[in-house]
């Protein structure tokens, strides 16, 4: 028995890197994790390395697919954690930035947390001991070049995640946003795929190009982003409200 024992944790894309670590970390302390995602294969083949764990497809960017795949997660209890992770990038300098391609990104990683949360409001607030723990990234403390849709998008869910905990903080939910640097995952290797076509550096080369934004020099493990969200999940944490953590070897935020 672990101190998540019988309660429901959703975790937005979680059929691939950090979503899928969280879940792994989360069901270790007892949680049932639902893992919601596009790709139904990926995340049953997820769920099935993971205790209790159940797979829902959902997109985050469809609100009837959302209130849909919510519904089914609610069948097995109330949601007490949820976890909005799901996200994707690109890059392009602004003076070549589209506005759809702009809006689209703000669709799934800050649109897509607010329909995701919105969901599980009224479990949430009415939770013993509830978390909802957004995954935004260090670009949503700082700023950097190519990336203004994302960075925009980040810094976003870092200001909701402020409000909503200004604003629950009489209930027994915390709203905390974790922020990373790179992270050894997909998304990471389309920034080092970015880097090879656009510079003609190689594989080595680009890693440590991106490993440069971390004054550690290196990557991070998707494992150090789940351990993060398995502490702000423990009964102990729960004075640990409304902070953007940032994970990145050594940058003063
Ligand atoms: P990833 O690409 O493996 O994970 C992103 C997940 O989001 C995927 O499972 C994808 O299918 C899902 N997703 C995308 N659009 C979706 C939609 N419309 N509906 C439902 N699911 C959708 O990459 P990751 O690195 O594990 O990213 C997880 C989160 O971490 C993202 O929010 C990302 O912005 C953030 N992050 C990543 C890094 C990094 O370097 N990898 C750094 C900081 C923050």
């Amino acid at each position: 028995m672990g101190h998540l024992t019988g309660q429901t944790a959703v975790i937005t894309g979680g059929g691939t890197g950090i979503g899928l670590a969280i879940a792994r970390r989360l069901a270790t302390d007892g949680a049932n994790c639902v893992l919601m995602g596009r790709n139904l294969e990926r995340l049953e083949t997820g769920a099935a390395s993971i205790p209790r764990a159940r797979a829902i497809q959902c997109d985050v960017t469809d609100a009837a697919s959302v209130a849909t795949a919510f519904d089914a997660a609610r069948a097995g209890g109330a949601v007490t954690i949820l976890v909005n992770n799901a996200g994707i990038a690109s890059s392009a300098p602004f003076h070549r930035m589209s506005e759809e391609e702009f809006l689209r990104i703000q669709d799934v990683n800050v649109t897509g947390v607010f329909r995701c949360t919105r969901a599980v409001t009224n479990d949430l607030r009415a939770a013993d001991s509830g978390r909802l723990i957004n995954i935004s990234s260090i670009a949503g403390l700082s700023g950097g070049p190519y990336i203004s849709h994302y960075c925009a998008s980040k810094h976003a869910v870092i200001g909701m995640t402020r409000a909503l905990a200004a604003e629950w903080a009489k209930t027994n939910t915390t709203v905390n946003a974790i922020c990373p640097g790179y992270v050894r995952t997909e998304m990471a290797e389309g920034a080092i795929r970015t880097i090879i076509e656009k510079t003609g550096a190689n594989r080595d080369q680009a890693i440590a190009e991106l490993a440069k934004s971390n004054p550690q020099g290196r990557l991070l493990e998707v494992e150090e982003v789940a351990e993060i969200a398995g502490w702000l999940c423990h009964p102990d944490s729960r004075s640990v409200n409304g902070q953007a953590i940032a994970l990145n070897g050594g940058h003063s935020m």
